[in-house]
């Protein structure tokens, strides 16, 4: 087990970072060093700083962790283009981290809760219930785990989802914290635009969020467009019913005049039928935003299977008909359950 005492080296900023090196005497250049080796470089041990002094080395692995993340068991789907790494964390919790490579696109899916508090009945991650948040630098370690390895092969990262495990406004500072870190001028310089956070709906954070009007995107898994039917399959509805979260999602088109998507994994005759589709055309129609279908994966404790093509082509087409984009997405990964919705721990 790793030293919980020490600080994981993501969750410094620099600042941080520059007032442990100034505790120690060093010169404040020393920080530019450092970020670039750990952001630019990828280098993920105090070995790899050749040209920093060994003992200046020394002090970086007495007093930093630089193992965040321990990769413990890694598998590709049959086609190569999925993989998924089951990592372990210092506490001995385990996250996973799923990478998907496309024509022109290599994009990492990032968990950002070991399991997750909202309990939707037809995901994995809510099954398994919650146990901790991840911090900023354990969000930002999945990231640089997959740039590293791709550098490697002389290739990049382009895309960066927030829609692993957990529900990313459940934790909201060390998400956005990550994200920050991440595009940090200095160091990764990730864009914004390059990052989609999807998010069950918490309201009040929806409109935080809007109000810090980023370039980050913004996903809303609605899956549902009456509260009984959405309250039964997304138990916070009951909370922040579907009036309120297209209200706070139209608020934030309006502010960041930016699209938002809305995120439907279609259930075989549960939210498949016509008369979802015309009741969710009426609720957003005229709205800057994408409807994204997903034919429903399996999980172990929820029965309802994925919709055919067929009944998902004529969802669509009651959408378009309305004047609404949207996409029937490609199932990944769901021969070694890193489909959407399909990730827990192991040991679960
Ligand atoms: N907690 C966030 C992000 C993680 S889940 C959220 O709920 O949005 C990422 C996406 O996968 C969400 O749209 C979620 O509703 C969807 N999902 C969950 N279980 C699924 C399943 N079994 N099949 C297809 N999509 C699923
Ligand atoms: Fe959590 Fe998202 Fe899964 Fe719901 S769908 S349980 S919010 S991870």
């Amino acid at each position: 087990m790793m030293d919980t005492s020490k600080p994981l080296v993501y969750d410094l900023d620099q600042i941080e970072f520059q007032c442990i090196l100034e505790k120690w005497g060093e010169k404040p250049y020393r920080i530019n060093q450092i970020w670039h080796g750990l952001y630019q470089k990828l280098w993920q041990s105090p070995d790899e700083f050749t040209a920093l002094s060994l003992e200046m080395r020394k002090l970086l692995s007495d007093n930093i962790e630089f193992n965040v993340l321990k990769p413990i068991k890694k598998i590709s789907s049959t086609d190569f283009n999925t993989e998924k790494t089951l990592f372990q964390l210092y506490d001995n919790q385990a996250i996973e981290t799923v990478f998907m490579r496309y024509r022109t696109r290599n994009t990492v899916c990032v968990s950002t809760q070991v399991g997750c508090a909202m309990g939707c009945k037809f995901c994995a991650t809510g099954q398994m219930g919650f146990r901790r948040n991840l911090s900023s630098g354990e969000i930002v370690a999945q990231v640089l785990y997959y740039a590293s390895l791709l550098s490697k092969e002389s290739e990049k990262l382009t895309n960066v989802v927030v829609m692993g495990m957990g529900e990313p406004f459940h934790n909201y500072e060390a998400t956005l914290s990550a994200i920050d870190r991440l595009n940090d001028s200095d160091g990764f310089n990730f864009g914004e635009r390059r990052f989609t956070i999807s998010t069950v709906g918490l309201v009040p954070m929806i409109r935080r969020f809007a109000e810090e009007k980023r370039q980050i995107n913004l996903a809303i898994s609605l899956h549902a467009a009456d509260n009984n039917l959405r309250s039964s399959l997304l138990p916070v509805n009951k909370k922040y019913p579907l009036e309120e979260i297209l209200e706070a999602s139209n608020e934030y088109v309006l502010r960041t005049k930016r699209r938002i998507t809305f995120e439907w994994a279609l259930i075989n005759t549960v939210n498949d039928t016509q008369e979802q589709a015309h009741l969710l055309a009426s609720r957003i129609k005229g709205m800057l935003c994408h409807v994204n279908i997903i034919p429903l994966n399996l999980t172990d404790r929820y029965s309802g299977t994925g919709s055919t093509l067929e009944r998902a082509s004529i969802f669509k087409k009651i959408l378009e008909a309305t004047g609404i984009r949207c996409t029937i997405r490609l199932r990944r990964g769901i021969d070694i359950q890193a489909g959407c919705g399909q990730l827990m721990s192991e040991d679960n």
